[in-house]
């Protein structure tokens, strides 16, 4: 018997079948053949399982003999023999263990087998037990290395997902669900833990099988009537919650979280959509972005992106930008803004190209170019200035009061003591051509604390020099965060939404620096690059 699997199905079908493989730790070709396979199937018009059927493809291009079988079983099977083992043996949550533990994710597989265990608390018990000795291949050495990291294993910070990562993942699930998102990325969290859909039906066994089927999902590790817990290629679980239509405003309520936030409303009302729920709890509708402390009152008009009308921070060729300078504004003003500014390195940075004094007047009439094209446009010379050990800028006055926009950033020496860190900081911000410290507190998310800088004193430096702090909006930057947004919002200092764009696409991230401000409760009068340019550049001096 013939099945009828539509392109799309079949298409997904050998992409699990590539994750699958990536997770057997199989050669690279193997899954990269099915990935290609699969784009190529994606966009066939004809329905493959007819041109299976009559032996004709072969014929499209990346599908060779092997891939052909595959598909020859899929027709006649209805599922791939070889897929369903990967699949029944993948245990992300094992292979996720294994990463922390410094094992690949087949030869955890294996050691998971030797041991007749299936959960991450199993193998933890069992090698406590001693048992990790009688797996072959595991000498003394070895069972010493895996028990330390497990001991040790409690105090690894958690890896969460990067905004955009989140949001695409969690996105491109809903879509393909006809639902929505909620948790960590719906509230646009800085990193995401908790990843959850939810979609409203009366068809529950009909999007639980759909879920399971998603190329985006592995493994489906939990399922009830009306839920499931599914786990992507990469480990990350995804909650998958299915109401009565008429109860989607408070599911969607509940998953997005926080649940300081939500636990405070009390018992949710039953609702079809968030206004109503609120509307039945007697208190306005909150943007998810303030839903992490309790909170019952009128929210306030908080800034959007369509406020702003330019971005004060990128980077071109002429240090570690991948476009021109003309490149970078045009796609500026393609976006709708006002104005750029170009805020190259100086020298002291080291780890890329930095502009000196000499370097900076030569790009000064690439930018009068780019002014002359894109009038009424304006582009911006600027710089972003390393500040120096000592407190000192990392350029000569001179060059420093020729220019429209300072940039002042710390780079090196994040690890320096409180009291250092923010004497040298505070120093550089006096210099009269600073007009903004971008990425304040250094923070590499997932990857480096942030640094030990005394914010409320920057935060009164800032008010009487009458210099701004950016949120830088990089995606693994986030800097200022929303809760030091909203210290300095409350003080009056003005905020700059920035993308420290190095790419012409770097330019869309400023939607995740105003979604930050936002968690800083910042609106578009808080943020200074919602106003006309003049009125930007008047604030100093
Ligand atoms: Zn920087
Ligand atoms: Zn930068």
């Amino acid at each position: 018997m013939l099945s009828d699997l539509d392109n799309a199905t079949v298409a997904a079908e050998l992409e699990a079948f590539a994750a699958l493989l990536d997770l057997a730790d199989s050669t690279p070709y193997a899954s990269r053949a099915y990935r290609r396979a699969a784009a190529t199937i994606r966009d066939t018009k004809a329905p493959i399982m007819e041109l299976v059927r009559t032996g004709r493809d072969r014929d499209l291009r990346g599908i060779g003999p092997g891939i052909s079988a595959r598909l020859r079983e899929l027709a006649e099977n209805g599922t791939i023999a070889e897929l369903e083992d990967l699949r029944s043996r993948a245990r992300p949550e094992l292979v996720g263990l294994g990463r922390l533990l410094g094992v690949s994710p087949k030869r955890m597989l294996e050691i998971a087998a030797a041991l007749g265990v299936e959960t991450p608390e199993d193998f933890r018990r069992v090698a406590h037990e001693g048992a990790l000795q009688r797996v072959p291949g595991i000498g003394p050495a070895t069972e010493q290395r895996i028990l330390a990291r497990i001991e040790a294993e409690p105090d690894r910070p958690r890896k969460g997902l990067t905004l955009p990562t989140a949001r695409d993942l969690v996105g491109g699930i809903a879509e393909a669900l006809g639902g929505a998102i909620a948790g960590d990325p719906r509230r646009w969290a800085d990193l995401s833990f908790d990843l959850s859909v939810v979609v409203p039906t009366t068809d529950p066994g009909a999007v639980l099988d759909a879920f399971a089927r998603l190329p985006q999902i592995v493994t489906v590790v939990e399922q009830a009537e009306r839920s499931a817990l599914g786990v992507t290629v990469e480990g990350v679980p995804v909650a998958l919650s299915l109401p009565e239509p008429g109860g989607f405003g408070t599911e969607l309520v509940r998953a997005t979280g926080a649940q300081a936030y939500v636990d405070a409303l009390g018992p949710l009302p039953e609702a079809a959509d968030e206004e109503a729920v609120y509307d039945a709890l007697g208190i306005p509708w909150c943007p998810p972005e303030l839903r992490e402390e309790p909170f019952r009152g009128a929210p306030p008009r908080l800034v959007d992106v369509d406020d702003v009308r330019g971005d004060l921070h990128c980077h071109t060729t002429w240090s570690d930008g991948r476009g021109t300078v003309l490149e970078m504004a045009t796609a500026a003003r393609a976006r709708g803004y006002e104005y750029l500014a170009i805020c190259d390195h100086t020298p002291s940075v080291r780890v890329v190209p930095g502009l000196d004094a000499d370097a900076l007047r030569r790009q000064a009439p690439e930018i009068a170019d780019a002014n002359e094209r894109l009038a009424p446009f304006r582009v911006l010379r600027g710089a972003e200035v390393d500040i120096l050990r000592g407190g000192g800028l990392d350029l000569p006055d001179d060059v420093l009061a020729e220019l429209d926009w300072v940039q002042l950033s710390l780079h090196a020496g994040q690890r320096e003591p409180r009291r250092e860190l923010t004497r040298k900081v505070t120093e550089a911000m006096r210099h009269p051509a600073v007009r903004c410290l971008s990425h304040p507190k250094g923070r590499i998310l997932n990857h480096r604390p942030p640094n030990a800088l005394d914010l409320g004193h920057v935060v009164e430096v800032a008010l009487e020099h009458g210099v701004a702090l950016e949120v830088n909006g990089l995606p693994d930057r986030l800097d200022l965060a929303g809760p030091d947004v909203r210290l300095a919002v409350e003080a009056g200092v003005p905020i700059i939404v920035s993308t420290d764009a190095h790419s012409v696409a770097g330019l869309g991230h400023m939607r995740l620096a105003v979604a930050t401000a936002r968690r800083g409760w910042a609106t578009a009068a808080d943020v200074l690059n919602t106003r006309p340019l003049e009125d930007v550049l008047s604030r100093r001096r």
